[in-house]
Protein backbone atom coordinates (compact mmCIF):
# COMPACT_ATOMS: atom_id res chain seq x y z
CA UNK A 1 0.00 0.00 0.00
CA UNK A 2 1.56 3.29 -1.14
CA UNK A 3 1.45 6.37 1.03
CA UNK A 4 -1.23 9.00 0.22
CA UNK A 5 1.43 11.49 -0.87
CA UNK A 6 2.73 9.04 -3.49
CA UNK A 7 -0.79 8.33 -4.67
CA UNK A 8 -1.49 12.08 -5.08
CA UNK A 9 1.59 12.55 -7.26
CA UNK A 10 0.54 9.64 -9.52
CA UNK A 11 -3.12 10.67 -9.66
CA UNK A 12 -5.08 12.69 -12.19
CA UNK A 13 -3.07 13.30 -15.32
CA UNK A 14 0.12 11.39 -16.07
CA UNK A 15 1.30 13.53 -18.95
CA UNK A 16 -0.04 11.21 -21.65
CA UNK A 17 -2.08 13.58 -23.76
CA UNK A 18 -3.40 10.69 -25.90
CA UNK A 19 -5.58 9.81 -22.92
CA UNK A 20 -7.34 13.15 -23.00
CA UNK A 21 -10.85 13.27 -24.36
CA UNK A 22 -11.22 14.45 -27.91
CA UNK A 23 -11.67 18.17 -27.39
CA UNK A 24 -11.03 20.27 -30.45
CA UNK A 25 -10.71 23.72 -28.98
CA UNK A 26 -10.78 26.46 -31.65
CA UNK A 27 -7.91 28.24 -29.88
CA UNK A 28 -4.68 26.56 -28.75
CA UNK A 29 -4.56 25.57 -25.09
CA UNK A 30 -2.22 27.40 -22.71
CA UNK A 31 0.40 25.03 -21.36
CA UNK A 32 1.96 25.52 -17.95
CA UNK A 33 5.21 23.61 -18.08
CA UNK A 34 8.75 23.60 -16.88
CA UNK A 35 9.03 19.81 -17.31
CA UNK A 36 7.81 18.16 -20.49
CA UNK A 37 7.94 14.37 -20.50
CA UNK A 38 9.83 12.13 -22.92
CA UNK A 39 8.45 8.80 -24.11
CA UNK A 40 11.66 6.94 -23.32
CA UNK A 41 15.24 7.35 -22.16
CA UNK A 42 16.35 6.93 -25.78
CA UNK A 43 14.25 9.95 -26.72
CA UNK A 44 15.81 12.02 -23.94
CA UNK A 45 19.26 11.01 -25.21
CA UNK A 46 18.41 12.03 -28.75
CA UNK A 47 17.32 15.42 -27.39
CA UNK A 48 20.68 15.80 -25.61
CA UNK A 49 22.38 15.22 -28.95
CA UNK A 50 20.21 17.85 -30.62
CA UNK A 51 18.42 15.25 -32.75
CA UNK A 52 14.92 15.70 -31.42
CA UNK A 53 12.42 18.10 -32.88
CA UNK A 54 9.95 18.01 -29.98
CA UNK A 55 9.94 20.21 -26.91
CA UNK A 56 12.52 19.28 -24.30
CA UNK A 57 11.83 21.77 -21.51
CA UNK A 58 9.63 24.77 -20.70
CA UNK A 59 12.27 27.20 -21.94
CA UNK A 60 11.73 25.80 -25.46
CA UNK A 61 8.37 27.55 -25.37
CA UNK A 62 5.16 25.64 -25.94
CA UNK A 63 2.75 24.82 -28.76
CA UNK A 64 0.89 28.06 -27.93
CA UNK A 65 4.05 30.10 -28.41
CA UNK A 66 4.88 28.20 -31.63
CA UNK A 67 1.39 28.86 -32.99
CA UNK A 68 1.81 32.61 -32.47
CA UNK A 69 5.37 32.64 -33.81
CA UNK A 70 4.36 30.78 -36.96
CA UNK A 71 1.42 33.11 -37.53
CA UNK A 72 3.77 36.10 -37.29
CA UNK A 73 6.40 34.45 -39.50
CA UNK A 74 3.84 33.85 -42.23
CA UNK A 75 2.32 37.33 -41.96
CA UNK A 76 5.75 38.96 -42.20
CA UNK A 77 6.99 36.62 -44.91
CA UNK A 78 10.15 35.76 -42.97
CA UNK A 79 11.90 32.45 -42.29
CA UNK A 80 11.74 32.20 -38.50
CA UNK A 81 10.06 34.16 -35.71
CA UNK A 82 10.84 34.11 -32.01
CA UNK A 83 8.64 35.66 -29.33
CA UNK A 84 10.22 37.65 -26.49
CA UNK A 85 8.81 38.81 -23.15
CA UNK A 86 8.71 42.42 -24.44
CA UNK A 87 9.40 44.49 -27.51
CA UNK A 88 12.53 45.95 -25.97
CA UNK A 89 13.90 42.47 -25.24
CA UNK A 90 13.32 41.54 -28.89
CA UNK A 91 15.41 44.53 -29.97
CA UNK A 92 18.20 44.02 -27.43
CA UNK A 93 18.39 40.28 -28.17
CA UNK A 94 18.71 40.90 -31.91
CA UNK A 95 21.56 43.33 -31.25
CA UNK A 96 23.27 40.75 -29.03
CA UNK A 97 22.87 38.08 -31.69
CA UNK A 98 24.55 40.01 -34.48
CA UNK A 99 27.13 42.26 -32.80
CA UNK A 100 30.43 41.49 -31.14
CA UNK A 101 33.30 43.33 -29.54
CA UNK A 102 34.89 45.85 -31.90
CA UNK A 103 31.75 46.27 -34.00
CA UNK A 104 30.01 49.57 -34.70
CA UNK A 105 26.22 49.89 -34.63
CA UNK A 106 24.23 52.60 -36.43
CA UNK A 107 20.84 53.55 -35.02
CA UNK A 108 18.34 56.08 -36.35
CA UNK A 109 18.06 59.11 -34.06
CA UNK A 110 14.26 58.75 -33.80
CA UNK A 111 14.60 55.31 -32.19
CA UNK A 112 12.48 54.07 -29.27
CA UNK A 113 14.22 55.76 -26.32
CA UNK A 114 15.23 52.78 -24.14
CA UNK A 115 17.36 51.39 -27.01
CA UNK A 116 19.79 54.27 -26.38
CA UNK A 117 20.09 53.25 -22.74
CA UNK A 118 20.84 49.64 -23.74
CA UNK A 119 23.49 50.77 -26.22
CA UNK A 120 25.17 53.09 -23.70
CA UNK A 121 24.95 50.84 -20.64
CA UNK A 122 25.30 47.32 -22.05
CA UNK A 123 26.65 47.22 -25.62
CA UNK A 124 29.39 49.72 -24.76
CA UNK A 125 30.50 47.46 -21.89
CA UNK A 126 31.05 44.64 -24.39
CA UNK A 127 33.06 46.78 -26.78
CA UNK A 128 30.32 47.67 -29.28
CA UNK A 129 30.19 51.36 -30.18
CA UNK A 130 26.94 53.00 -31.25
CA UNK A 131 26.28 56.18 -33.18
CA UNK A 132 23.07 57.78 -34.41
CA UNK A 133 22.12 58.94 -37.89
CA UNK A 134 19.32 61.31 -38.96
CA UNK A 135 16.19 59.23 -39.57
CA UNK A 136 15.54 60.99 -42.87
CA UNK A 137 19.05 60.62 -44.35
CA UNK A 138 18.12 57.98 -46.95
CA UNK A 139 21.09 56.94 -49.14
CA UNK A 140 23.28 59.41 -47.22
CA UNK A 141 23.49 56.67 -44.60
CA UNK A 142 26.75 55.97 -46.43
CA UNK A 143 28.28 59.05 -44.75
CA UNK A 144 27.82 57.44 -41.33
CA UNK A 145 29.25 54.03 -42.15
CA UNK A 146 32.64 53.17 -40.69
CA UNK A 147 34.93 50.26 -41.64
CA UNK A 148 33.72 48.38 -38.52
CA UNK A 149 29.99 49.10 -38.98
CA UNK A 150 28.15 45.76 -38.88
CA UNK A 151 24.53 46.55 -38.16
CA UNK A 152 21.93 49.27 -38.82
CA UNK A 153 18.78 49.60 -36.72
CA UNK A 154 15.88 51.50 -38.27
CA UNK A 155 12.49 52.50 -37.00
CA UNK A 156 9.96 53.94 -39.40
CA UNK A 157 8.16 56.10 -38.54
CA UNK A 158 10.19 57.15 -35.52
CA UNK A 159 8.73 57.03 -32.02
CA UNK A 160 7.18 60.40 -31.08
CA UNK A 161 8.44 62.36 -34.10
CA UNK A 162 7.18 60.15 -36.98
CA UNK A 163 9.97 60.57 -39.54
CA UNK A 164 9.57 58.05 -42.36
CA UNK A 165 12.81 56.43 -43.46
CA UNK A 166 13.73 55.64 -47.04
CA UNK A 167 14.19 51.96 -46.20
CA UNK A 168 15.04 50.68 -49.73
CA UNK A 169 17.71 53.39 -50.07
CA UNK A 170 19.26 52.46 -46.71
CA UNK A 171 19.19 48.70 -47.30
CA UNK A 172 20.72 49.11 -50.76
CA UNK A 173 23.73 50.89 -49.25
CA UNK A 174 23.89 48.45 -46.33
CA UNK A 175 23.97 45.41 -48.63
CA UNK A 176 26.73 46.95 -50.68
CA UNK A 177 28.79 47.23 -47.49
CA UNK A 178 27.84 43.79 -46.14
CA UNK A 179 25.94 45.35 -43.22
CA UNK A 180 22.82 43.74 -41.74
CA UNK A 181 19.66 45.79 -41.19
CA UNK A 182 16.79 45.45 -38.73
CA UNK A 183 13.67 47.55 -38.48
CA UNK A 184 11.31 48.21 -35.61
CA UNK A 185 8.05 47.75 -37.52
CA UNK A 186 5.70 48.30 -34.58
CA UNK A 187 3.85 51.36 -35.91
CA UNK A 188 2.97 49.84 -39.28
CA UNK A 189 2.18 46.39 -37.85
CA UNK A 190 2.81 43.43 -40.18
CA UNK A 191 -0.18 44.63 -42.23
CA UNK A 192 0.99 48.06 -43.46
CA UNK A 193 4.70 47.51 -44.14
CA UNK A 194 6.56 44.44 -45.38
CA UNK A 195 10.23 44.86 -44.35
CA UNK A 196 11.53 41.83 -46.27
CA UNK A 197 10.20 43.28 -49.54
CA UNK A 198 12.42 46.30 -48.94
CA UNK A 199 15.72 44.53 -48.29
CA UNK A 200 15.53 44.33 -44.49
CA UNK A 201 17.09 41.28 -42.76
CA UNK A 202 15.23 41.35 -39.42
CA UNK A 203 11.77 42.69 -38.57
CA UNK A 204 10.93 43.50 -34.95
CA UNK A 205 7.58 44.20 -33.29
CA UNK A 206 6.41 45.34 -29.93
CA UNK A 207 3.38 43.02 -29.86
CA UNK A 208 2.39 44.99 -26.76
CA UNK A 209 0.86 47.58 -29.12
CA UNK A 210 -1.67 46.87 -31.90
CA UNK A 211 -1.18 43.13 -32.26
CA UNK A 212 -2.28 42.34 -28.71
CA UNK A 213 -4.38 45.49 -28.81
CA UNK A 214 -5.86 45.69 -25.32
CA UNK A 215 -3.13 47.21 -23.15
CA UNK A 216 -2.85 44.07 -21.05
CA UNK A 217 0.03 42.17 -22.68
CA UNK A 218 3.80 42.70 -22.89
CA UNK A 219 5.37 40.78 -25.77
CA UNK A 220 7.77 41.21 -28.67
CA UNK A 221 8.82 39.34 -31.78
CA UNK A 222 11.81 39.25 -34.07
CA UNK A 223 11.52 37.63 -37.50
CA UNK A 224 14.62 36.82 -39.53
CA UNK A 225 15.54 35.73 -43.04
CA UNK A 226 16.98 32.28 -43.66
CA UNK A 227 20.47 33.76 -44.00
CA UNK A 228 20.23 35.23 -40.48
CA UNK A 229 18.58 32.24 -38.87
CA UNK A 230 21.61 30.41 -37.50
CA UNK A 231 23.16 33.34 -35.62
CA UNK A 232 19.78 34.42 -34.31
CA UNK A 233 18.71 30.96 -33.17
CA UNK A 234 22.05 30.38 -31.45
CA UNK A 235 21.49 33.47 -29.30
CA UNK A 236 17.90 32.43 -28.50
CA UNK A 237 19.08 28.97 -27.44
CA UNK A 238 22.00 30.36 -25.44
CA UNK A 239 19.77 32.77 -23.50
CA UNK A 240 16.91 30.23 -23.45
CA UNK A 241 14.56 32.94 -24.68
CA UNK A 242 10.88 32.15 -24.27
CA UNK A 243 7.74 34.21 -23.78
CA UNK A 244 4.92 34.05 -21.24
CA UNK A 245 2.37 31.58 -22.58
CA UNK A 246 -0.71 33.63 -21.65
CA UNK A 247 0.80 36.54 -23.55
CA UNK A 248 1.32 34.35 -26.64
CA UNK A 249 -2.27 33.16 -26.41
CA UNK A 250 -3.61 36.72 -26.15
CA UNK A 251 -1.35 37.92 -28.94
CA UNK A 252 -2.58 35.19 -31.27
CA UNK A 253 -6.14 36.13 -30.38
CA UNK A 254 -5.34 39.80 -31.01
CA UNK A 255 -3.92 38.97 -34.42
CA UNK A 256 -7.31 37.64 -35.54
CA UNK A 257 -8.95 41.05 -35.14
CA UNK A 258 -5.94 43.22 -35.98
CA UNK A 259 -7.16 44.25 -39.41
CA UNK A 260 -10.60 45.47 -38.34
CA UNK A 261 -9.32 47.20 -35.21
CA UNK A 262 -6.56 48.88 -37.15
CA UNK A 263 -8.96 50.14 -39.81
CA UNK A 264 -10.96 51.93 -37.11
CA UNK A 265 -7.88 53.31 -35.32
CA UNK A 266 -6.47 54.51 -38.65
CA UNK A 267 -9.63 56.23 -39.87
CA UNK A 268 -10.20 58.06 -36.58
CA UNK A 269 -6.55 59.11 -36.29
CA UNK A 270 -6.40 60.50 -39.82
CA UNK A 271 -9.62 62.41 -39.32
CA UNK A 272 -8.43 63.90 -36.05
CA UNK A 273 -4.98 64.69 -37.51
CA UNK A 274 -6.53 66.46 -40.51
CA UNK A 275 -8.79 68.49 -38.22
CA UNK A 276 -5.87 69.40 -35.93
CA UNK A 277 -3.95 70.87 -38.89
CA UNK A 278 -6.60 73.58 -39.06
CA UNK A 279 -6.37 74.58 -35.39
CA UNK A 280 -4.69 77.92 -34.66
CA UNK A 281 -2.39 76.77 -31.84
CA UNK A 282 -0.94 73.94 -33.90
CA UNK A 283 2.22 74.46 -35.94
CA UNK A 284 2.47 71.00 -37.53
CA UNK A 285 0.82 67.61 -37.32
CA UNK A 286 3.27 64.71 -37.57
CA UNK A 287 1.23 62.05 -39.32
CA UNK A 288 2.78 60.29 -42.35
CA UNK A 289 -0.53 60.04 -44.25
CA UNK A 290 -0.94 63.83 -44.32
CA UNK A 291 0.34 65.38 -47.57
CA UNK A 292 2.16 68.05 -45.51
CA UNK A 293 4.30 65.42 -43.78
CA UNK A 294 7.91 65.87 -45.03
CA UNK A 295 8.25 62.19 -46.04
CA UNK A 296 4.68 61.69 -47.16
CA UNK A 297 5.80 60.55 -50.62
CA UNK A 298 8.01 57.82 -49.18
CA UNK A 299 5.20 56.65 -46.89
CA UNK A 300 2.86 56.50 -49.87
CA UNK A 301 5.36 54.55 -51.93
CA UNK A 302 6.26 51.93 -49.29
CA UNK A 303 3.32 51.58 -46.89
CA UNK A 304 -0.22 50.36 -47.43
CA UNK A 305 -1.70 52.18 -44.43
CA UNK A 306 -1.10 54.41 -41.42
CA UNK A 307 -1.95 53.31 -37.91
CA UNK A 308 -3.55 55.33 -35.14
CA UNK A 309 -0.79 57.18 -33.31
CA UNK A 310 0.65 60.55 -34.28
CA UNK A 311 1.97 63.76 -32.76
CA UNK A 312 1.49 67.46 -33.18
CA UNK A 313 3.79 70.39 -32.56
CA UNK A 314 2.49 73.51 -30.84
CA UNK A 315 3.36 77.03 -31.92
CA UNK A 316 6.47 78.38 -30.14
CA UNK A 317 4.54 80.54 -27.66
CA UNK A 318 3.17 77.44 -25.93
CA UNK A 319 5.54 76.14 -23.27
CA UNK A 320 5.38 73.56 -20.53
CA UNK A 321 2.57 75.18 -18.57
CA UNK A 322 0.29 75.36 -21.59
CA UNK A 323 1.02 71.72 -22.41
CA UNK A 324 0.26 70.73 -18.83
CA UNK A 325 -3.08 72.56 -18.95
CA UNK A 326 -3.95 70.88 -22.27
CA UNK A 327 -3.07 67.36 -21.16
CA UNK A 328 -4.86 67.66 -17.82
CA UNK A 329 -7.97 69.12 -19.50
CA UNK A 330 -8.45 66.07 -21.73
CA UNK A 331 -11.21 63.86 -20.40
CA UNK A 332 -11.27 60.90 -22.80
CA UNK A 333 -7.49 60.51 -23.16
CA UNK A 334 -5.64 58.61 -20.45
CA UNK A 335 -2.22 60.02 -19.54
CA UNK A 336 0.16 57.13 -20.01
CA UNK A 337 2.75 55.28 -22.04
CA UNK A 338 2.36 52.67 -24.71
CA UNK A 339 -0.29 52.62 -27.43
CA UNK A 340 -2.26 50.41 -29.78
CA UNK A 341 -5.00 49.66 -27.24
CA UNK A 342 -8.71 50.45 -27.17
CA UNK A 343 -8.39 53.59 -25.07
CA UNK A 344 -7.07 56.91 -26.33
CA UNK A 345 -3.88 58.08 -24.63
CA UNK A 346 -1.78 61.22 -24.50
CA UNK A 347 1.87 61.92 -23.71
CA UNK A 348 3.91 65.05 -24.29
CA UNK A 349 7.51 66.10 -24.22
CA UNK A 350 10.34 67.87 -25.94
CA UNK A 351 11.34 64.69 -27.74
CA UNK A 352 13.21 66.63 -30.38
CA UNK A 353 15.63 68.45 -28.16
CA UNK A 354 18.73 66.28 -28.29
CA UNK A 355 18.97 64.72 -31.73
CA UNK A 356 16.18 65.86 -34.00
CA UNK A 357 16.66 69.34 -35.31
CA UNK A 358 13.55 69.54 -37.45
CA UNK A 359 11.36 70.77 -34.60
CA UNK A 360 14.05 72.32 -32.45
CA UNK A 361 13.08 72.04 -28.82
CA UNK A 362 9.39 72.59 -29.51
CA UNK A 363 6.77 70.81 -27.39
CA UNK A 364 5.34 67.74 -29.04
CA UNK A 365 2.08 66.15 -27.94
CA UNK A 366 1.48 62.51 -28.90
CA UNK A 367 -2.00 61.10 -29.26
CA UNK A 368 -2.83 57.41 -29.41
CA UNK A 369 -6.27 57.22 -30.93
CA UNK A 370 -8.39 54.48 -29.39
CA UNK A 371 -11.72 53.03 -30.41
CA UNK A 372 -13.95 55.79 -29.01
CA UNK A 373 -16.24 57.66 -31.42
CA UNK A 374 -14.06 60.15 -33.29
CA UNK A 375 -16.50 63.07 -32.88
CA UNK A 376 -16.29 62.66 -29.11
CA UNK A 377 -12.49 62.65 -29.28
CA UNK A 378 -12.51 65.77 -31.46
CA UNK A 379 -14.78 67.60 -29.03
CA UNK A 380 -12.50 66.61 -26.16
CA UNK A 381 -9.36 67.85 -27.93
CA UNK A 382 -11.18 71.07 -28.93
CA UNK A 383 -12.13 71.92 -25.36
CA UNK A 384 -8.61 71.09 -24.14
CA UNK A 385 -7.03 73.34 -26.81
CA UNK A 386 -9.03 76.25 -25.39
CA UNK A 387 -7.16 75.70 -22.13
CA UNK A 388 -3.72 76.29 -23.71
CA UNK A 389 -4.07 80.03 -23.10
CA UNK A 390 -4.77 79.56 -19.37
C1 LIG B 1 6.65 50.20 -27.08
C2 LIG B 1 7.68 50.13 -28.11
C3 LIG B 1 8.76 49.27 -27.99
C4 LIG B 1 8.99 48.44 -26.74
O1 LIG B 1 7.99 47.51 -26.56
P1 LIG B 1 7.65 46.88 -25.12
O2 LIG B 1 6.86 45.70 -25.46
O3 LIG B 1 6.89 47.94 -24.37
O4 LIG B 1 8.98 46.57 -24.49
C5 LIG B 1 9.67 49.21 -29.02
N1 LIG B 1 9.50 49.95 -30.12
C6 LIG B 1 8.49 50.79 -30.27
C7 LIG B 1 8.36 51.58 -31.53
C8 LIG B 1 7.53 50.92 -29.28
O5 LIG B 1 6.52 51.76 -29.43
Amino acid sequence: MKDQSTAIIASGFDGDSSKLERYHCINPPIYHASTVLFESYAELCSANQGQYDGFTYGTDGSPTQRAFEEAMRDLEGGYFTRAFPSGLLAITSVLQAFLQSGDHLLVCNSVYGPVRRFAANVLAKFGVTTSYFPANCGADIELYIRPETRFILLESPGSNTFEIQDVPAVTEVARRHGILTAIDNTWATPLFFKPFDHGIDISIHSVTKYISGHSDVLLGTATVTQACYERFYKLCRSLEIFAPQEACYLALRGLKTLKVRLAQHAASALELATWLEGQGAVEAVLHPALPAHPEHAIWKRDFTGASGIFSFVLKPQYGQEAVERFVDALELFGIGYSWGGFKSLVTAGRFAQSELSRYGDRWIIRLNIGLEEVEDLKADVAQALLRLQG
